[in-house]
């Protein structure tokens, strides 16, 4: 015979799971397409989260070669146009 407290602990206890499942299912999608990273300022998709963090570089301008102002895809590709172009050492 259970005591009225012992079923309103399995009450609580039982509305405490409820609310995690319930949390799980509200927790919003943050990709439109699944397993892919999509940039949020031009829509592109990336397979890997790296390649859409080298792509972001490129709206924040930092793929810009400051020299002949081309914008580069990646931060490694200007480093590598720097010294192949313009022959800056030390990039
Ligand atoms: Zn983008
Ligand atoms: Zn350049």
């Amino acid at each position: 015979m259970e005591s009225d407290l012992e079923v309103l602990n399995k009450l609580v206890s039982f509305k405490s799971e409820l609310n995690v499942l319930h949390g799980h299912i509200q927790q919003p999608l943050n990709t439109a397409v699944a397993g892919a990273y999509v940039c949020e300022l031009c829509g592109k998709c990336f397979k890997h989260r790296n390649s859409r963090y080298n792509h972001m570089a490129k709206h924040e301008g930092t793929t810009r070669c400051h020299i002949c102002h081309q914008v580069l895809g990646q931060k490694s590709n200007m480093k590598r146009h720097l010294r192949h172009i313009h022959g800056v050492m030390g990039v």
